[in-house]
């Protein structure tokens, strides 16, 4: 499924996000930004050592990444030269800030791409593995996040949302759906 937003492609697809070739894609990662599992993990593995390593430079340098932020590294062996890390909201039912949070982290990711004058960037659905923020309504913050971003911002070609099962793949189908009818 894809529309156009202002001057940028917006696009769902089931996928694998390791094999995305945009210029940068995010990761779902933790705090600490020493790998994990999920996303983090497939990321690290694909990308290789070189991804860590800055990773450990920015973590002596910087301590623990806080939940909402985001900063970027060499994507290593990876098709896409970069890889935005950001740390999601774990999801503590709903009344502790998760969708400020989860909005967060979609744009200071955004941010941090149009920084660095890149033109397309690749989401995982953030938080909604182990940090158990449910489906629907993290679709439905990391969509609106997405296109106020780009409503304002034109900088950006593409953005595409890697979804790698396909309930999470039609929660997000659902989800643009209501927020921009005439996708297709
Ligand atoms: P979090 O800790 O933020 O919840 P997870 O990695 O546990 O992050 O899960 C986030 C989402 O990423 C889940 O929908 C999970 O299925 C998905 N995911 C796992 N591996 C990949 C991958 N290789 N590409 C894209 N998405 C992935």
């Amino acid at each position: 499924m894809e529309l156009t937003i202002n001057k940028t492609r917006l696009s769902l697809v089931q996928g694998d996000i390791t094999q995305s070739d945009t210029d940068a894609i995010v990761n779902a990662a933790n705090p600490g930004l020493m790998g994990g599992g999920g996303v983090d993990g497939a990321i690290h593995r694909a990308g290789g050592p070189a991804i860590l390593e800055e990773c450990r430079q920015i973590r002596a340098e910087r301590g623990r990444l806080p939940t909402g932020q985001a900063v970027i590294t060499t994507g290593g062996k990876l098709r896409a030269k970069h890889v935005i890390h950001t740390v999601g909201p774990v999801w503590h039912g709903g009344d502790s800030g998760e969708a400020e949070l989860l909005a967060s982290a979609y744009r200071e990711s955004l941010k941090l791409a149009v920084e660095r004058a890149l033109k397309t960037v690749s989401f995982p659905s953030i938080s909604t593995g182990v940090y158990g923020y449910p489906v629907a309504p993290a679709a439905k913050v990391a969509l609106q996040t997405v296109i106020d971003f780009l409503n304002r911002d034109e900088s950006l070609g593409e953005v595409v949302f890697v979804l790698f099962d396909s309930t999470t793949c039609r929660a997000y189908e659902t989800a643009l759906q209501e927020l921009a009818p005439g996708g297709k």
